[in-house]
């Protein structure tokens, strides 16, 4: 296996949450803190890949679980290991998702010292009696106060998360929390969704719980769309809209190929080698990756992606945004036969609007996206 010089991100995963909230599938811990030898795994990790990973860094992302659980003495740790390994531009994204219940000044002041430039930051709503549902331990006053400190701290770049299509979440408490948000540069919303192994997923199978009805999910995602577009925001994304220069950098690099290395318990990585394009993930059991980085193991999961399988995955990115793909790119790397298909595939979707070709492109509106799904479905 040899290594490329290449623009490449970082993830780092952090599986510690204070709480499960009951909606999340996502892998997590209980735990109020990052223990130290989580962080020194993360070292020994990002050492193993050191080989397999030259370049430069477009992106450094904390995501979790909870990384805000972090304290600033630890990320300083891991971004100073970083850099004596790969040069950091000094436009080089360094995300951390925060959630409002470890936020103050003083923790974004230390933030911002340690080299932290972008915060992304888990409102999910403004609405008291829909956190609470929601199983979080904010209040809709922290996460208005997150934002503050944010701002204070001097973060410019500044992400918001918010969930539409609640039980019980009206159009107008949706649209208050859209608005308060919209001085902030990029927000995802994402629609609730409930997942069978999560404490939601078990009172929806004893019918105590009912996901909310299609119209009320057309009728969010159309008011997330319409309002942040007439605001200024670019719906550049599926659940993504930004001002202009605000897109998430990171998140570019996952729908435009760039390669990335993910460090943590459960996280996933992906990198063109000479054997051909290779996905990796760890186990998503803390004493399990714990153990696999201490032997010396590497990808310990892994897929070689067939020709097939890069073509699903180069329709299912370049389609989520609102870029579409390149049909002349598309030539190039799978063929003009395959292209040739996909433009028929593509008749039936291109008379409903929900597909538009233009010049080289081939595109899902932004008013489509909902239904975005459907339709890389029917063209994969
Ligand atoms: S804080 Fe985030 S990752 Fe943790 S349980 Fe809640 S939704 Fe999941």
């Amino acid at each position: 296996m040899t290594t490329l010089p290449t623009m490449f991100s970082l993830y780092l995963h952090i599986p510690f949450c204070r709480r499960k909230c009951p909606y999340c599938d996502f892998f997590s811990t209980p735990s109020g803190a990052v223990p130290d030898d989580y962080i020194a795994t993360l070292l020994a990790e990002l050492e193993l890949y050191r080989p397999y990973f030259t370049g430069t860094l477009a992106s450094i992302y904390f995501g979790g679980g909870t990384p805000s659980l972090l304290t600033a003495r630890q990320i300083d740790t891991l971004l100073r290991a970083i850099a004596h390994h790969y040069p950091l531009p000094s436009d080089c994204e360094i995300t951390l998702e925060c959630n409002p219940e470890q936020a103050s000044l003083a923790y974004f002041q230390a933030l911002r010292a340690v080299g932290v430039n972008r915060l992304s930051v888990g409102i999910q709503s403004l609405d008291d009696a829909l956190l609470r549902f929601l199983g979080r331990g904010h209040s809709a006053r922290q996460a208005l106060d997150t934002l503050a400190f944010a701002e204070k701290a001097q973060f410019s770049r500044l992400s918001a998360d918010v969930i539409y299509g609640i039980p019980l979440q009206s159009e107008t408490i949706l649209e208050t929390t859209l608005k308060a948000l919209l001085g902030v540069e990029h927000i995802s919303a994402y629609h609730l969704s409930i997942e069978e192994a999560t404490p939601f997923g078990k009172m929806q199978a004893r019918g105590r719980l009912r996901e909310v009805d299609e119209e009320v999910s057309v009728a969010h995602f159309a008011l997330c769309d319409t309002l942040l577009r007439a605001a200024g925001y670019d719906h550049y994304e599926i659940s993504s809209f930004a001002r202009p220069e605000g897109y998430s950098r990171h998140n570019m690099g996952y729908w435009f190929d760039r390669p990335y290395l993910g460090l943590g318990a459960g996280a996933h990585a992906y990198a063109v080698m000479a054997e051909g394009a290779r996905r990796w993930w760890n186990a998503s059991h803390l004493p399990t990756y714990m153990r696999q980085v201490s032997e010396g193991v590497l990808f310990p999961e892994s897929e070689l992606l067939t020709d097939e399988l890069r073509w699903e995955e180069w329709l299912m990115t370049r389609l989520r945004t609102r870029w579409g793909l390149s049909l002349s790119e598309g030539a190039q790397c799978f063929g003009m036969p395959r292209i040739a298909r996909l433009l028929a595939d593509a008749a039936l979707f291109l008379s409903s609007g929900s597909l538009v070709h233009a010049d080289d492109h081939l595109f899902i509106p932004p008013q489509h996206f909902l239904t975005a799904d459907q339709t890389i479905r029917g063209l994969v």
